[in-house]
């Protein structure tokens, strides 16, 4: 009787909140992951924490100094990545943006090239970020801080304006409507540190550049750089 009421509670639960995996959709997996264990098994790790010189930091090469910087995954169109990037930002699955920030975590603490202080999301538009209810790449800072135990600056670094619909436009002049975004409201509490600046996916790079070149303007401070994925054509 016991295990028949609780195998209905489990039932019942698992109705409410139906529990499948974000990378393809397959019901078979456990409550505590978010992955089924060949989505687990396929993910594309790029393995950059541990290389100097990787992809994403040539993307910064000759644009901003930045110390070290790692992309978890390679994001590509139909791909697992894609899915679960799509359920961290429109289905609000913080759950699993929680997840993936400890697994970037475990990446950066397992790396001597990672000496960080302090965690930063690259913030979004304030309105942008009270329509969809939270910041997924502050989510993932969390995910991280809880591996690193180190604090996440919030809210410090804002977005002055939203830049979501430069994309289509040229590199230059994207550039231009990016290079004014971002602010830092107080430097001091950044002065000195060693600062990872977290998003969930690079492309181009324009708009992390930009953020990181705000940042860049405190006093004695190093500039790290981790996404949950990197775009590559
Ligand atoms: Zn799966």
């Amino acid at each position: 009787m016991h295990m028949k009421s609780s195998w209905i509670r489990h039932a019942f639960f698992h109705l409410l909140y139906p529990h499948n995996c974000i990378g393809c959709g397959s019901d078979v997996i456990s409550d505590e992951n978010f992955l089924c264990l060949k989505c687990i098994n396929d993910l594309p790790y790029t393995h950059y924490e541990s290389h100097a010189g990787n992809p994403v930091e040539k993307k910064f090469w000759g644009r901003i100094p930045v110390t070290a910087a790692m992309s978890e995954f390679y994001f590509s169109k139909k791909s697992i990545v894609q899915n679960f990037i799509h359920e961290l930002k429109y289905n609000g699955n913080k759950d699993a943006a929680h997840y993936f920030g400890n697994i970037m975590g475990k990446s950066l603490l397992e790396n001597n090239r990672f000496n960080i202080d302090v965690i930063v999301p690259l913030p979004l538009f304030e309105k942008k970020e009270k329509m969809r209810g939270y910041n997924q790449a502050e989510i993932l800072c969390n995910g991280i801080s809880e591996i690193l135990d180190k604090p996440v600056v919030r809210k410090n670094v804002i977005r002055k304006v939203s830049t979501e619909t430069q994309t289509k436009k040229h590199r230059t002049e994207r550039w231009k409507n990016v290079e004014k975004t971002f602010q830092v409201l107080d430097a001091s509490l950044l002065e000195g540190k060693n600062i990872l600046l977290v998003d969930d996916v690079i492309t181009t790079g324009a708009t992390i550049e930009a953020c990181g070149a705000e940042i860049l303007k405190i006093k004695n401070i190093k500039l790290y750089i981790a996404s949950l994925a990197i775009a590559t054509k």
